[in-house]
């Protein structure tokens, strides 16, 4: 019997899986595609990471955590084999990170100005933006811009290269190509079916205990098992575009005006249906390549196997084409239509909760008591993968019992996090948090 099966191998579900390696479980990780990752939230070479937050904010905490933990795993590859030098700036590219507000907004702004962040971010009114960042931003609004190492963006797909090393090098092992078919309780334990994509052959692996972390699969793989599932974790579907300025326009540019730009992302505007943009890919001599889309254009999902390769609608991509020429337009540079350059557009998915928050939690058995060998790590909407490795974290210390003293804000992740009920009997909450 295999000790610990982790089902799904996006971040969670690897992060998870290197923690409980890293502190000696055997586990198994199981991931229906195979290694070359296409299709998934985790996709892509860019994630907003953030650390400002409000007093006490748990994904401020979650995000600290994390880049402590990147280095703890940059650590142990080096040391195992000096000669591949790893190191956190393969993860993280610093960059300040700018939001932009509603002037009614203030008091959530206001709500940031704790005593430790002072030194690490600065806000302007529409009257001191440019002086302070060289943007013209507009009537009622309010920029707010962070500036601290490791803020800025991180690098999922670097994350999990580095993460699947750790986890062989500890002696986890990882099934690509492998789907879970089935899961149910047996003889104390549990018995997965897992199908080889290739072979189309079945096998039962048995556990004794199990994550699920199948992203917005999550509640297809617990329909038996836990059905209710189906109304903690609503799968939504949204665009996000590629973009670059067409060489011709960009070789115009100042150098002054490409600085400018490259401090201006990554960019995230809580205006309207919440915008965001990030530099996916710097280029040397050309445009770098933009990714960008809107936090809240989400849309329903009829068949979640084909949202990877649907085409987005035309209306969501002039939506976001209008939301990045307005963004330049406040950094006093002007593209017209033409100037931009599509890449490649396509919908992801985000799976979102009833609370709005993430979820790392045991649940509820049919027979309504708590089966705490069964965890499921998920909903993590748009704010996933700068706290992935104090989620993972969390999952081995439910798994193999805390490790030392909890502290305070600990325990307020616990509690945010990893409360089973709160999804389930919390009304919808409002949004309103930070991205
Ligand atoms: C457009 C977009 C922008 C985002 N921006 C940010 C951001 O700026 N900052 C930030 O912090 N976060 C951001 N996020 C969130 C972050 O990327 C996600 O929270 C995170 O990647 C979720 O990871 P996951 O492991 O839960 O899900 P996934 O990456 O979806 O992983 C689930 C895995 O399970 C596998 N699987 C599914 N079913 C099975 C099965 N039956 N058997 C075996 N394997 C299975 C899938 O193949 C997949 O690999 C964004 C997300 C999206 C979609």
């Amino acid at each position: 019997m295999e000790n610990i099966v982790v089902i799904g191998g996006g971040l969670m579900g690897t992060s998870a899986t290197w923690k409980l390696a890293e502190r000696g479980a055997k586990v198994t990780l199981i991931e229906r595609q195979e290694e070359d990752y296409l299709h998934g939230s985790s996709f892509g070479t860019a994630r907003i990471s953030r650390s400002l937050g409000p007093k006490k904010d748990v994904f401020s905490y979650a995000h600290n955590i994390t880049v402590k933990e990147v280095g703890n795993i940059i650590a142990f590859l080096n040391a195992e084999n000096p000669k591949e030098k790893h190191a956190v700036e393969d993860i993280y590219t610093t960059s300040p990170v700018s939001y932009l507000f509603h002037r009614n907004q203030y008091d959530t702004i206001d709500s940031f100005r704790f005593k430790k962040q002072k030194k690490d971010f600065n806000r302007a009114s529409q009257s001191s933006a440019f002086r302070k960042f060289g943007m013209t931003i507009p009537v009622n609004t309010i920029l707010v811009r962070e500036r601290k190492e490791y803020s800025g963006t991180l690098n999922p797909t670097e994350l999990l290269k580095k993460l699947r090393l750790g986890i062989a090098k500890k002696g986890g092992e990882i099934k690509y190509g492998h789907e879970v078919a089935g899961l149910v309780k047996k003889d104390g334990g549990f018995e997965i079916s897992i199908l080889n994509t290739k072979t189309k052959k079945t096998n039962a692996l048995k556990a004794k205990k199990v994550i699920v972390a199948a992203g917005p699969y999550t509640v297809s793989i617990l329909k038996d098992f836990a059905p209710y599932f189906n109304r903690v974790i609503t799968p939504k579907k949204i665009a996000i575009s590629y973009l670059k300025i067409k060489d011709e326009r960009y070789s115009q540019l100042t150098e002054t005006e490409k600085n400018t730009i490259h401090n201006a992302f990554p960019f995230f505007s809580q205006i309207g249906k919440e915008y965001f943009a990030v530099i996916s890919k710097p280029e040397k001599n050309t445009s770098p390549v933009f990714k960008a889309g809107g936090h809240q254009k989400r849309r329903n999902i009829h068949d979640l196997d084909k949202v990877w390769t649907d085409e987005p609608r035309k209306k969501e991509l002039k939506w976001i084409r209008k939301q990045f020429r307005k963004h330049f337009k406040m950094l006093e540079i002007y593209l017209s239509k033409k100037d931009i350059e599509e890449v490649k557009s396509y919908y992801c998915v985000y799976s979102d909760t009833r609370s709005k928050n993430p979820l790392i939690t045991p649940i509820f058995s049919k027979s309504g008591s708590l089966d705490r060998n069964i965890l499921v790590i998920g909903g993590m909407s748009g704010v996933g993968a700068k706290g992935c490795l104090c989620y993972g974290s969390l999952c081995a210390d439910l798994m193999l019992g805390k490790e030392g003293k909890p502290n305070k804000m600990y325990r307020k992740l616990l509690n945010v996090f990893s409360n089973p009920s709160v999804n389930l009997y919390t009304r919808r909450a409002k949004r309103g948090r930070l991205f």
